[in-house]
């Protein structure tokens, strides 16, 4: 198998300070919030990469990295073998670029309500020049619509459906890897697995890669491949998700299953996450994890644990055997 995303060293930083006038009025330092830091992964191509951690994780920051949509601040993203950041051949960025679509969680912000869905799922091929013929009708079949639907405009469709249009609209450059980006947690309980069993029909259809980005374990348990677990922007925890699931090896991973519905409904009492998600302004010192860790020690305060593998996984913890 051949990596299609290569992501090394990746991290971004925002400038969240307040306005220079505030800050010398008050005495306020910059203010620099380190949303992602110093992540490396592969995405190997047909799969599905499962990004797991609570809000404010970095998450979909990682996600805007991969599509383009943000330029790290160190490390690199390579598609293909292509640098996104670095290139300069506009040809090759332009053609990396249409492989890799994205979804987003909110069906009803990603849409234009002035434009007919016929337009909107064109658009990612008219845009650059290409005829559509009858594409949209095609693809609103694909993602179990009608074809006639594609004269109506988004409001006259529910959630569900409008991110199936979403996806439809995904396809339509006919990408190697779709980014999806919470692309249920805005849906009806009801309506996710359709929806979710939609995307996994259409992964393997098409042979498609997915960077999945949830804060629910158990959306995640059905399609990924591989799942990177995050915390405060870093990844503690990696593993082909059956032997995650099989043995979580982080606290801060069993913590989330702790707090995640079993998807058959019955047993386990749910515990939501303990604890506060810290200040990422002014992370913790150490393992970031130490304050809300059940099992920390001295040192977990003082030192930042490296990614090591244990028996296959890797994993970011002092404790991990
Ligand atoms: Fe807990 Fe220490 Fe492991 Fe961090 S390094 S997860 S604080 S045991
Ligand atoms: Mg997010």
């Amino acid at each position: 198998m051949t990596a299609l995303v290569r992501i090394s060293g990746l991290s971004r930083v925002f400038d969240v300070s307040k306005p220079l006038l505030n800050r010398l009025i008050e005495r306020l330092p910059k203010a620099m919030l380190t949303a992602v830091s110093d992540v490396s992964l592969e995405i190997e191509e047909r799969t599905v990469y499962a990004l797991v951690g609570e809000s404010g994780s970095g998450k979909s920051t990682i996600g805007k990295m991969v599509v383009g949509l943000l330029p790290p601040s160190e490390g690199a993203v390579e598609i293909d073998g292509i640098d996104l950041a670095s290139e300069t051949d506009a040809k090759k960025i332009d053609a990396a670029r249409s492989e890799i679509q994205m979804i987003f969680q909110d069906p009803f912000a990603s849409l234009n309500p002035r434009w007919r869905v016929r337009d909107i799922i064109n658009e990612p091929v008219t845009a650059r020049g290409g005829k559509a013929n009858g594409l949209a009708e095609r693809l609103l079949d694909q993602v179990g619509l009608n074809a006639a639907d594609a004269v109506k405009y988004p409001h006259e469709f529910s959630g569900g459906q409008r991110q199936r249009i979403c996806i439809a609209r995904a396809l339509a450059s006919q990408p190697r890897m779709i980014v999806c980006d919470e692309p249920t947690s805005a849906l009806d309980v009801s309506v996710q697995a359709q929806v979710l069993n939609l995307m996994s029909d259409l992964q393997e259809e098409f042979g498609l890669t997915y960077l999945f980005i949830s804060h629910d374990l158990t959306v995640v348990q059905h399609m990924a491949d591989r799942i990177g677990v995050l915390y405060l922007g870093r990844l503690v925890e990696e593993a082909d998700a059956d032997a995650l699931f099989e043995t979580p090896r982080h606290p801060y991973t069993q913590m989330l299953f702790a707090a995640a519905p079993k998807m058959d409904g019955f047993g386990r009492e749910v515990e939501p996450p303990k604890g506060e998600i810290p200040d990422p302004i002014s992370p913790p010192s150490g393992c970031a994890f130490h304050p809300r860790c059940p099992i920390a020690i001295d040192r977990c305060s003082r030192e930042r644990p490296e990614m090591r593998r244990v028996h296959g996984t890797r994993v970011a913890c002092h404790l991990a055997e």
